[in-house]
């Protein structure tokens, strides 16, 4: 892979974030605020719960000018794109409305002036992956808004950034807000096969440098830091070094992955079809980054760093402690006030 030393492309650098309150998106939001952006974010309609409230509230303060909407809305987003003259549209929608995306592209067509697209992506290259279903549904939405992307002529960026640093638990979705095993790790068949784990914050600093810079035009962006490429035996001693103690380690074996992803539970099913996809199949490691329209961000930014999966597991060390410490706390409240009522009771005679 050849990548020109030509980075920047002359923008306002209005940039609207669809998605903004998602598990994803969120990231890409703060690192648009944190580059110092003009940065939109579109909010879906109607009551929001109160912890989404309060990240757009952040937003908000931070910077952000929100907007309310849905992309389905071709005319709204067309109004919205023209009225603030954005100029780049990242869109994280989830799993469940990647289609919705098509509407967008449309409105990013008429409007004619967006100059870079991101559509929901920030996983693998759905092109090359080929997991089974209920997973493989997902991909072929994603791929069909990526032909609709290229077919209307917009200019796009492909974010690839494979899996979110954390414990990859088959059957959660978003495993990165929950600590690793302290009970027993479940070994994805023999535990050899490699993947990448990209922090959530690398993922938003990342896909964000990419929308300036024209050596990521109509391109596959991936995300290999090598520092990160683990597999699920490596990612276990990891966190066993970490608390300082080894865990019993069961197999989950390709079968019981693709009995739990035939079951089509959503979003369950999903996440095993992935799963299985990754660490059986290597889906992450299978391919070379070298066609013509794929480039790796370490070669882009070879002056960046990423956090590395250490670092990551550092500061799920810290959350544990953080946890133990407020159960002790809960604990030593309880005995404080049982005290306090035994102390009372026994007051109360001679008080009378
Ligand atoms: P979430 O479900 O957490 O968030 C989706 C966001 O999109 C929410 O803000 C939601 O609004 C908004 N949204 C949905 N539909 C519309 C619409 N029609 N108009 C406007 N806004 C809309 O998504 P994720 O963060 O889980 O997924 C985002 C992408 O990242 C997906 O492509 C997914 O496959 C990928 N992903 C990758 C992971 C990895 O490890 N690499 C992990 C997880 C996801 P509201 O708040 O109102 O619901």
């Amino acid at each position: 892979m050849t990548v020109s030393p030509s980075v920047s492309v002359a923008i306002n650098g209005r940039v609207l974030i669809v998605g903004a309150t998602g598990f994803i998106g969120r990231f890409v939001a703060e690192a648009s605020l944190a580059a110092g952006q003009p940065t939109y974010v579109l909010v879906r309609p109607g009551l929001l719960h109160p912890s989404k409230a309060d990240t757009v509230k952040s937003f908000k303060h931070k910077g952000a000018i929100i907007l309310h909407g849905l992309i389905s809305d071709k005319t709204l987003m067309e109004n919205i794109l023209r009225e603030h003259e954005i100029e780049t549209v990242i869109s994280a929608v989830g799993g469940a409305t990647i289609l919705d995306q098509i509407a967008l592209v449309e409105a990013i067509a008429a409007v004619g002036t967006v100059k870079r697209f991101l559509p929901s992506e920030f996983g693998h290259d759905v092109d090359r992956a080929d997991p089974v279903e209920p997973g493989l549904t997902m991909y072929v939405e994603k791929r069909k808004v990526r032909r609709w992307v290229e077919k209307s002529g917009v200019p796009y960026t492909y974010i690839c950034c494979n899996s979110i640093a954390s414990w990859p638990y088959f059957d959660n979705t978003h495993p990165s807000e929950v600590l690793p095993p302290l009970d027993r790790f479940q070994i994805y068949g023999d535990g050899t096969v490699k993947a990448y784990f990209v922090d959530g914050t690398d993922i938003g600093k990342f896909t964000i440098k990419t929308v300036k810079d024209i050596r990521t035009i109509n391109k596959n962006v991936h995300f290999r830091p090598p520092s990160n490429l683990y597999d699920i035996n490596g990612l276990a001693s990891l966190w066993e070094k970490k608390i300082g103690r080894t865990l019993p380690r069961i197999t989950i074996t390709e079968n019981h992955l693709l009995a739990l992803a035939a079951e089509n539970r959503i979003p369950e099913s999903i996440v095993a079809s992935f799963t299985h996809d990754i660490f059986i199949k290597g889906c992450q490691v299978n391919f070379a980054v070298e066609g013509p329209r794929d480039v790796e961000v370490g070669t882009l930014y070879p002056g960046d760093s990423f956090r590395t999966l250490d670092e990551c597991f550092n500061d799920f060390l810290l959350k544990l402690k953080d946890n133990l410490e407020l159960v002790q706390e809960e604990k030593d409240q309880k005995v404080s006030t049982k005290n306090a009522v035994v102390e009372s009771r026994a007051v109360t005679p001679t008080c009378a």
